[in-house]
């Protein structure tokens, strides 16, 4: 009754006569009003998880989990005859980050906030995030995606701090984003930011003036890096960020007493991945500027700062040439070559300098040496990082590495993307398992043929609820009765999209041949692909092309479907993945360091079809060889084929009929009628001739793989079995247990966590 009249001061009028935006906004306002109310202790110490994405999707229906108001602001709408989803619809989604790492980030604030860890998000204020990608002519077109709004939220703080590039200095602006825990205080994302960016510098697509700073520095998340300039702004930013985290962090340290002496008693900064890791030597300069001794402050930082790796792909760890830190942050030189130089002194091994002889700055060497933790993001990168990649590293510091498999929330990826599983799993097992995720494992006992039914019928209406989006949102009509094949990430070619579509080919050709499958099949992908990433656009081409041929041949089309969802973000993920059959997981092993639609999947009850990389290993090992498809090769194996240089595609290609038929049919008469030939033909090339990520060496066992699982499908009973082992041991991969382990190992913040909500209703 409150929240309704609340709701009606704020909108200024009847409910009923507001329209969604209206409510969206009344609705911002007052979870920012509790948000604020719930602001969490300041505890001694204080983790900063620093990071140059937070991908944290649309807000809202979150704020309103996490306060406990959803199901009363569902209510108080329907009564006014309004739809929650359609209010939730009218939220921009914030996409200020690329995939997987950002979207972490995320997932870890609302971990820390709901465990009451006292914690903060650093990283910018991207105006435009991940470009909004368009379809046309069956290629990836780019657009600038804006998401603030006059009414947004981001708090304006009064804080500001001078960052200096060589001569310019430019002044910051701290912008606050509420992040409510689960049934507890509020931690803040600070997301800096200058005032004069200039989003009118936007030229056709997602073009701009890289040259100028003032601004450009803050207007894009990760600009284009094909170019020199692109990736001098890159620099510009990852400056700003580090240079305003390290100032906001000692000045709250101080506020509390610190004499900058024992700042590790007071702050640890988690550096996701190499974006952030200037910070080092930032922090060692600004403390020796307020006068700590140069060699203390290298000790204090090393104390204070801990490095999570999260790939092994070598053109992702960053090397920056020192000609361009020397431009464009000129005070840093010096320290980072000071800290190189003891490195050289201390290990006669080339390998672990940080200043390679070509004159380029390893970052993530730099963060070993000056960190004090190491981790990787599931169990078989972490072994791999110690046994191969970072081995060097791992045979001086052997202490410093440890493994933190990734997680997700579950209040985003479950309650509040799939209310009717949930509200099943709650009238099965009650709600305890909103707040301790392992209660989940109670729901393995509901194997009897009712409740096994009604997971079925679940799946089948978020299927119905999928098939109306795509109809609504793309003009797309799906069979609701088809298995739903699913493979929505980053287009990249390890994750191997290519593989998925040389499949697509081969089963068309086998229903030409009037081979037919017992149910039909709809594929959906959803990926952007980087805008300067040749291949990967190429492979975006091949499927939009095969969308088109499938779906309008006519003696395929019942038997088959080819979706490609556009514009796959955080939004689209909530509506595909409740929906989903199988899973798609078929990276190259070794190459994905864990994922994390892979657990999202497996929450919601879709059987995964992967290989043995990344957290894939865990799920197999939880759920069990009879609820998962593997195949594929090895991460020993594909390592050692790389070590040698010994794959060879085009032996694959020449001994295997089907892989030779699937890989022509690219540059078939069918897909050239259809499609570019110039993309089709380096494609088709680029399979047979290099093939790096070795999808030829893995499809006869991909496709094995795959036709069991649809085989498997048609026993109903059987599948809602698996499906229901997935499920109930989803529990692990909660962030909530990941982000304990990461204070219980690294972070070690002590006495102020897990505020339970008695003690917050107390106060
Ligand atoms: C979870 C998520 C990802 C990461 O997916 P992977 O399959 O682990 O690569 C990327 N993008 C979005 C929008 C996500 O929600």
């Amino acid at each position: 009754m409150r929240l309704a009249e609340e709701l009606k001061r704020q909108c200024g009028k009847e409910i009923s006569k507001c329209d969604n935006h209206e409510l969206y906004e009344a609705l911002l306002a007052l979870v920012q009003q509790e948000a604020v109310k719930r602001e969490s202790n300041e505890g001694k110490k204080k983790i900063y998880y620093i990071s140059a994405e937070f991908l944290i999707g649309k807000l809202l229906s979150n704020n309103l989990i996490n306060l406990g108001w959803y199901d009363e602001v569902r209510d108080i709408l329907k009564t006014n005859g309004k739809d929650i989803t359609e209010v939730e619809e009218a939220e921009p989604e914030p996409s200020l980050g690329n995939g997987g790492l950002g979207r972490l980030a995320a997932c870890f604030l609302d971990s820390m906030a709901g465990l009451g860890l006292n914690g903060a998000g650093i990283g910018l204020n991207y105006h435009l995030g991940l470009f909004k990608q368009e379809f046309a002519d069956q290629l990836q077109k780019e657009a600038p995606n804006p998401w603030i709004e006059e009414k947004s939220w981001l708090i304006r703080r009064e804080v500001s701090y001078p960052v200096k590039f060589g001569s310019m200095t430019v002044h910051s602006r701290l912008y606050d984003i509420a992040v409510t825990g689960y049934r507890n205080r509020t931690d803040w994302l600070h997301l800096f930011d200058v005032e004069s960016v200039d989003e009118g510098i936007v030229g056709s697509g997602i073009s701009f003036d890289k040259q100028d700073i003032a601004k450009n520095l803050t207007l894009f998340l990760y600009p284009d890096d094909s170019d020199e300039a692109g990736r001098k702004l890159r620099i510009y930013q990852q400056y700003f960020m580090v240079s305003n985290g390290a100032q906001l962090i000692l000045d709250e340290c101080v506020k509390k007493g610190c004499t900058l002496h024992d700042l590790p008693d007071y702050a640890v900064i988690q550096i996701n991945d190499t974006h952030p890791s200037m910070v080092i030597p930032e922090l060692i300069r600004l403390l020796a500027e307020r006068g700590i001794d140069f060699d203390e402050a290298v000790e204090i930082v090393k104390k204070t700062c801990a490095y999570t790796n999260h790939t092994i792909l070598a053109e992702a760890l960053e090397k920056w040439p020192v000609s361009y830190l020397k431009e464009v942050v000129p005070q840093l030189l010096p320290i980072i070559e000071i800290l190189d130089d003891r490195i050289r002194r201390k290990y006669s091994d080339e390998s672990v300098a940080i200043i390679d002889r070509n004159d380029r700055v390893h970052m993530a060497h730099m963060d070993i040496h000056y960190g004090f933790s190491v981790n990787g993001v599931a169990y078989l990168h972490t072994e791999i990082l110690k046994n191969t990649e970072l081995k060097n590293f791992y045979d001086l510091y052997p202490d410093k590495f440890n493994n933190k498999t990734n997680g997700i929330t579950f209040r985003r990826w479950l309650l509040h993307c799939n209310h009717p599983l949930a509200d099943y799993i709650t009238r099965k097992i009650g709600s305890g398992y909103k707040q301790d995720v392992e209660e989940l494992l109670k729901l393995g006992a509901f194997h009897d043929e009712a409740s096994l039914k009604e997971l079925l019928e679940i799946k089948h209406q978020n299927k119905l609820a999928l098939k109306h989006y795509l109809l609504e949102t793309q003009g797309i009509e799906i069979n609701e009765n088809s298995i739903f094949d699913i493979q929505i990430k980053r287009l990249h070619e390890y994750k191997r999209q290519q593989m998925n579509a040389l499949y697509v080919i081969h089963k068309y050709l086998e229903i030409k041949k009037g081979k037919v499958p017992s149910t039909p099949i709809t594929v959906i992908f959803g990926a952007k692909a980087a805008p300067a990433y040749v291949i990967a656009k190429d492979i975006i081409h091949l499927i939009l092309c095969l969308e088109k041929l499938v779906n309008n041949d006519p003696e395929v089309s019942p038997y088959l479907h080819v979706v490609m969802v556009e514009n796959y973000n955080v939004t689209k993920a909530e509506k595909l993945i409740p929906a989903c059959d199988i899973s798609q997981q078929i990276s190259l092993a070794s190459k994905e360091a864990s994922g994390t639609g892979n657990m999202k999947f497996m929450l919601n009850g879709a059987v995964t079809l992967g290989t043995m990389d990344g957290a894939n290993v865990e799920i197999a090992e939880l759920v069990g060889k009879e609820n998962i498809y593997i195949f594929g090769e090895s991460s020993e194996t594909v390592i050692d084929h790389y070590e040698k240089a010994d794959y060879v595609s085009k032996d694959y290609y020449e001994k295997n009929e089907d892989i030779k038929e699937a890989v022509d049919f690219i540059t078939g008469k069918e897909l050239l009628a259809l499609g570019c030939e110039e993309n089709l033909v380096r494609l088709h090339d680029e399979l047979l001739n290099k093939d790096w990520f070795m999808t030829l060496l893995d499809y006869e066992s991909y496709a094995k793989a795959r036709e069991q699982a649809y085989k498997d499908y048609e026993d109903r009973m059987e599948w809602a079995k698996k499906m229901l082992v997935n499920i109930s041991k989803a529990g692990f991969f909660s962030s909530d247990r990941t982000i304990r382990e990461y204070d219980r190992d690294i972070w070690k913040l002590g006495g102020n966590s897990q505020e339970s909500e008695e003690t917050l209703e107390s106060k």
